[in-house]
């Protein structure tokens, strides 16, 4: 059995598609992509950029991804991450 963290009731919550294969690889892709992520959803801060509800909203979303996927690289067990990555397993 896995080790469980913290973070393991928010990401099955979160990540409806269920567990997924655990790669040592992964943690550092999820931290990097959720830095990517976070960079894209950080535009809602940019004047001019999200000056209207709908794109506020979508770059706030964007944000709270990019956030997420940062917390759970950092703090979550294997698991989390493997699931967090979701999809892109092989
Ligand atoms: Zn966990």
């Amino acid at each position: 059995m896995a080790q469980h963290c913290s973070l393991c009731p928010v990401v099955n919550k979160i990540c409806f598609w269920g567990p997924r294969a655990e790669k040592k690889w992964k943690r550092p892709g999820l931290f990097v992509v959720s830095i990517l992520i976070t960079a894209l959803g950080a535009l809602v801060f940019v004047p001019n950029v999200s000056d209207s509800v709908a794109t506020h909203v979508l770059f706030s979303f964007v944000l709270s991804i990019g956030v997420f996927g940062i917390v759970v690289s950092s703090f979550g067990c294997n698991a989390c991450v493997a699931r967090t990555f979701g999809e892109a397993s092989f």
